[in-house]
């Protein structure tokens, strides 16, 4: 878009998509833009079905414990919010008001968002939500047999299938379920009593790969593109509600 497309949208809405992922490792067989990849599909399709315009993507997140692995780029936890907050700053410049930050690389960015979102609810008089795929998905996840919340799992592997079925090799996929850790059941579907999510050490990363031959958790190889379709369709709605109820104010 030209600066006066932008100009024009801003005199009929003040709504605005920001889709955040992370450049990360994701195994073998899927490529290390899964969580940018799935924030920008479900923004597109949202988009498409509702007219609201989105922010180009912010393709890092933190990962620091994913640089085991070549081709992972972290940004620091202070970095995010900062880069958040300097994109909703700017854009509530021209007027935009009510912000849905879409964050592809589930759960683990959600600190740094929560605090960005506040300090710029608070200091540019704006309103910004997260949507987060593993706490939007909860009903249809069981629905649909997913297993929890790991990494390249079948949820967002499924999800690669539909979207971007290219540029996974699901040959190269081999499940790796990791014996539960003791009061530590971070997947939002979880009812168990847990402790707080944080993520592995490098220590923790070594020995995963030492035990499953990539670095993963869960069963991708359970995954389907039909699972998929479903799983996207149901957050896309879940997303147009959201900016449903923005525009109500
Ligand atoms: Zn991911």
């Amino acid at each position: 878009m030209s600066w006066s497309e932008v100009e024009e949208y801003l005199k009929k809405d003040n709504r605005i998509i920001i889709p955040i992922g992370s450049t990360e490792q994701h195994g073998k067989f899927a490529p290390l833009g899964t969580d940018t990849f799935a924030a920008i599909a479900l923004a597109e399709d949202t988009s498409t079905r509702t007219g609201v315009l989105i922010a180009p993507p912010l393709w890092f997140g933190w990962s620091p414990h994913h640089l085991v692995r070549p081709g992972t780029i972290s940004i620091r936890a202070e970095v995010l919010i900062e880069v958040l907050y300097d994109i909703i700053r700017s854009l509530a410049k021209h007027g935009f008001k009510k912000f849905v930050v879409v964050n592809g690389h589930r759960i683990v960015n959600i600190p740094w968002m929560q605090i960005a979102a506040e300090r710029a609810q608070r200091e540019l008089k704006v309103r910004v939500v997260i949507f987060d795929p593993a706490y939007m998905s909860k009903e249809i996840a069981d629905k649909l047999g997913f297993g929890p919340v790991g990494h390249a799992e079948e949820i967002e592997i499924s999800h690669m299938l539909y979207k971007y079925p290219q540029l996974v090799n699901l040959s190269k996929a081999k499940d790796y379920v990791p014996k539960e850790k003791p009061l530590y059941h971070v997947d939002p579907r979880d009812p168990r009593d847990t402790l707080c999510y944080v993520p592995s050490t490098e220590e923790d990363m070594k020995a995963l790969i030492e035990a499953s031959g990539d670095s993963i958790v869960g069963r991708p190889t359970m995954s389907s593109a039909e699972k998929g379709k479903k799983y996207h369709e149901y957050l896309v709605s879940r997303l147009a509600e959201v900016l449903n109820m923005l525009k109500e104010g």
